[in-house]
C-alpha cells in the first residue's frame, strides 16, 4: 500500500458548531455511533480487504458525509508509475479538498491521493469482493486525519480513511478515466510521473452522502500493520474492456508488466459491516445496480467506435473533447 501524503497549505478553519449544539445534533446518531465503537474495538486490527455482503451488513443512520473543495481545480496534477501501481496527485492553491461528516463527525480527513488496483483479465482486479465475486478495478481515494504527521496517520486508528470505488465492466470509455489512462504511455517505467492538465477530482471522485459501507481493518506494508478506516461507495463506477487493458502497459521495476496488484480477502473472521444511512434498506444487492454517472462524455467518430467495440487496439483509444 503506497501512502503518500502530499503537502498540505494552512488552512482557515470553517466555523462549527457550539458544543451544546453539536451533541444536539448527535442525539440522532447515538446508536450508530455507539455500533461503530464497538466495531473499532473488536476489528481494528483484523485485515482488509474483506468480503462485502449486504445481508451481513449491521445498518446505521450517521450524520451524512460531506464533501469539500473536491471542485476546486488544483494548481497542478500528475499521475506517478510506483512500480506497483498508478498514483493520481494533486496540489491546490489553497486548502486541500477533504470529507468529514459520516463516522468522523467534525474531523478533516484530508485528500491524499488516489491510486488503482487491477487484474490480468476483467474477471478479477478489485481487492475487495462484492457477495464473493471480484469487480476487474478498484480505485483507493486516501485520505489522512488533519493535524497528524505521516508517521501518526499510518499508526493511529482513525489516522486514514480509503474511499473505495468499485468499477463495472461497460460497453463504453469512463470519459474520465480516458484522461488518466491516456497518459500512462508517458509513465511506462517505474518510478516515472507526467504532469496532466488539471481537473476538478470530483469528476473522478463522484461524491456520495449517504447509502455506503464503513468497516474498520488494517493494512499490510513493508512488514508493518496499519490501521484503516475503509468507506466503500455501494455505487459503482465502469470502464471499457479496453480502458482496462491500458493498466497492462505499466512496467514494474523489473520490466514486466504490472498485470495484476491486487491483495486477496485474508480474513475469515466475523466482522462489523456497517451499511450507513441505506437508501435501499430492505436490498438483497450488496452494490447498487445502478453505474454512476459521470459528467463529461467522450466523442468518437463512428469508424472509431466500431473499432473500440470490436478488439479496440491501444491506438485506437482517442480521447475526449476537454
Ligand atoms: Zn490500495
Amino acid at each position: 500500500m503506497e501512502i503518500q501524503i502530499t503537502e498540505e497549505n494552512p488552512t482557515v478553519c470553517p466555523k462549527v458548531k457550539s458544543d451544546e449544539l453539536l451533541s444536539e445534533f448527535e442525539d440522532a446518531y447515538v446508536e450508530g455511533f455507539e455500533a461503530l465503537r464497538k466495531g473499532k474495538e473488536s476489528d481494528s486490527s483484523l485485515p482488509s480487504p474483506i468480503n462485502l455482503n449486504v445481508s451481513d451488513a449491521i445498518k446505521v443512520k450517521l450524520p451524512n458525509l460531506k464533501w469539500h473543495k473536491y471542485d476546486v481545480i488544483p494548481r497542478k496534477m500528475k499521475v506517478t508509475n510506483s512500480g506497483r501501481t498508478v498514483i493520481l496527485s494533486a496540489k491546490w492553491d489553497e486548502e486541500f479538498p477533504y470529507i468529514t461528516g459520516g463516522p468522523f463527525r467534525h474531523e478533516k480527513y484530508v485528500l491524499s491521493d488516489i491510486h488503482f488496483h487491477w487484474g490480468k483479465t476483467a474477471n478479477e482486479g478489485s481487492e475487495h469482493l462484492a457477495e464473493g465475486l471480484q469487480r476487474p478495478l478498484e480505485m483507493h481515494v486516501m485520505h489522512t486525519k488533519k493535524g497528524y504527521t505521516l508517521r501518526e496517520a499510518v499508526e493511529k486508528v482513525d489516522g486514514t480513511v480509503i474511499v473505495v470505488y468499485l468499477f463495472e465492466i461497460s460497453f463504453h470509455h469512463n470519459p474520465v478515466l480516458q484522461r488518466i489512462l491516456l497518459n500512462l504511455e508517458n509513465i511506462r517505467q517505474s518510478g516515472t510521473d507526467y504532469h496532466l492538465p488539471p481537473f476538478e477530482i470530483s469528476r473522478l471522485v463522484i461524491p456520495f452522502e449517504e447509502d455506503f459501507y464503513f468497516y474498520w481493518g488494517t493494512v499490510t506494508s513493508k512488514e508493518e500493520v496499519c490501521p484503516m478506516m475503509w468507506v466503500i461507495n455501494r455505487k459503482q463506477g465502469s470502464i471499457s474492456n479496453a480502458q482496462l487493458k491500458l493498466f497492462h502497459r505499466l512496467l514494474d521495476p523489473s520490466l514486466r508488466s504490472i498485470s495484476r496488484n491486487w491483495r486477496p480477502v485474508r480474513s475469515k473472521e466475523k466482522r462489523n459491516l456497517f451499511y450507513v444511512n441505506p437508501l435501499a434498506p430492505n436490498t438483497l444487492q450488496t452494490m447498487d445496480p445502478r453505474p454512476i454517472l459521470y459528467q463529461e462524455k467522450v466523442h468518437y467518430t463512428s469508424a472509431v467506435s466500431v473499432e473500440l467495440e470490436t478488439h479496440a487496439p491501444r491506438e485506437s483509444i482517442v480521447s475526449g473533447s476537454p
